[in-house]
């Protein structure tokens, strides 16, 4: 009689010798241990990578998007208190889709702008950042081969969700309708016939990204009326994604899709604590708009995270009740912020312009896009080994000039990466120091042969 051990032992080298079920063997570990299907092609990340190249080279940062100075005191200290509040319950789980003081607080606000009463508990959803709120979205919204039409350049994330999803991305890209003498992100536009082309029956929705991320577009009345009416034709969603919604710079103002008529019933509007009140870290996002859209966000939601960190909420409701007291006035955050960076603004593309460089003016947003192409004699390009062009300039500069920026062909589809790759993204959320030593740097650099 054969032992159990032995009987299993014969069974496996038989089967060993057998070619096709060693393939058979070798699959199904690959296979249990790969990455699933669906995240294939969707592993880079311009984050993931830049972020690690600071690390290793540290140099003067102006990649990732965050400000280096401290966050308003008022929403620091609400933090601090809470933590350490009388309430207990603070630091305990609060309510799923939203800490009920945050989501009175958010509805209070929009409601007031949008002149419209918002149901704080069904048409406001509290998310992990503005990231959170979008992977609801587009999960809470797409059937495999449902199509979101993007605008290029787009932030990063959208084309992994839409994919993840089962969705199809169809792009249309913003294109510089001027390249010489100074340039404004309002020179950005994209093609209206070509829109239109990309809607049809298939069409899930648009996402928008006003304020816009990296180019600092304010989208004007008259391409979002464009968009909206488009959206009411073939009856879409429109996601809008306005992380930067208070920081717009005079003449310029921001308008939300949302407000325009017929417009509320289909949209979904995205927001973001890291941005509204500089602390990128906080990771609390929301998402508002119809009770019946929402109710999908939720449902991703509640079976992802299901809630969100509650002193963090109490803190940015503390902000939010704060500057709505004082909405528009000089000392409120959501006015002060965008008159503080301005000089920035205009340092940064003053010192961009001296280095030889040629940057987009934003009306909105802390990014400057910057054409570099004037400077490739200066640059070794060939010492990189990316694909674009941008890829290899940013690294290059990284590690021999010590100053960091963002490749923007990230932010484009494959077929169209070309279209960013004479560009850097900077970003100016930064201490004047830092700025002025950004400066010193490149105009060093400049200088010496
Ligand atoms: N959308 C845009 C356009 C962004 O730039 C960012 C980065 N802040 C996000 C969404 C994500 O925001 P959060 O950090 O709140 O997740
Ligand atoms: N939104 C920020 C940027 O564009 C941060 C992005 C990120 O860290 N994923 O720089």
């Amino acid at each position: 009689m054969l032992s159990k051990l032995s009987l299993l032992r014969s069974v496996t080298s038989v089967y060993s010798l057998t070619p096709a079920i060693k393939k058979i063997q070798n699959y199904s570990t690959m296979s249990k241990f790969d990455m699933p299907d669906r995240y294939r092609g969707n592993d880079k990340s311009v984050w993931v990578e830049y972020i690690q190249l600071a690390l290793k080279y540290k140099p003067l940062n102006l990649g990732q998007g965050f400000p280096d100075f401290y966050a308003p005191e008022n929403v620091t200290k609400a933090l601090a208190a809470t933590t350490t509040s009388e309430n207990p319950l603070l630091n305990q789980y609060t309510r799923g889709f939203g800490h009920p003081r945050l989501v009175n607080a958010v509805a209070k606000l929009y409601s007031k702008i949008l002149k419209r009463d918002l149901d704080p508990n069904n048409e406001v959803l509290i998310t992990a950042g503005a990231y959170e709120a979008l992977y609801d979205t587009i999960m809470g919204h797409t059937n495999p081969g449902d199509e979101w039409i993007i605008i290029e350049p787009f932030f990063d994330c959208y084309v992994p969700m839409v994919r993840i999803a089962g969705g199809v991305p169809r792009f249309i890209p913003l294109k510089q309708k001027k390249t010489s003498g100074i340039i404004s992100s309002a020179d950005w536009v994209f093609d209206k016939r070509a829109m239109e082309r990309l809607f049809n029956e298939k069409t899930k929705g648009i996402i928008i990204n006003t304020p816009h991320n990296p180019v600092g577009k304010v989208f004007t009345l008259d391409e979002l009326q464009f968009i909206a009416d488009l959206a009411k034709k073939w009856n879409v969603l429109v996601v809008s994604d306005e992380v930067y919604e208070w920081i717009v710079y005079e003449p310029y103002q921001h308008i939300r899709i949302a407000s325009l008529p017929g417009m509320y019933e289909r949209t979904i509007t995205i927001g973001s604590a890291g941005k509204t009140f500089s602390v990128t870290g906080w990771k609390i996002g929301w998402a508002y708009g119809p009770a019946n859209l929402l109710r999908n966000l939720q449902v991703v939601h509640q079976s992802m995270v299901y809630t969100c960190s509650t002193p963090i909420q109490e803190a940015v409701a503390i902000g939010f009740e704060e500057e709505s007291a004082r909405f528009g006035q000089p000392d409120c955050y959501f006015v002060s912020l965008a008159k503080e960076l301005l000089p920035k603004r205009d340092y940064m593309a003053k010192f961009l312009t001296d280095v030889g460089m040629s940057p987009t003016i934003p009306e909105g947003g802390y990014f400057m896009m910057a054409n570099w192409s004037g400077l490739e004699n200066k640059v070794k390009l060939e010492e990189e080994q990316d694909a674009n062009k941008d890829y290899r300039f940013t690294k290059w500069m990284t590690k021999n000039v010590g100053v960091q920026g963002i490749p923007p062909s990230a932010f484009y589809s494959e077929e169209h990466k070309h279209l960013g790759e004479d560009n850097v993204r900077y970003c100016f959320i930064k201490k004047d120091e830092n700025l002025q030593k950004a400066s010193e740097i490149l105009m060093k650099w400049k200088s010496c042969e």
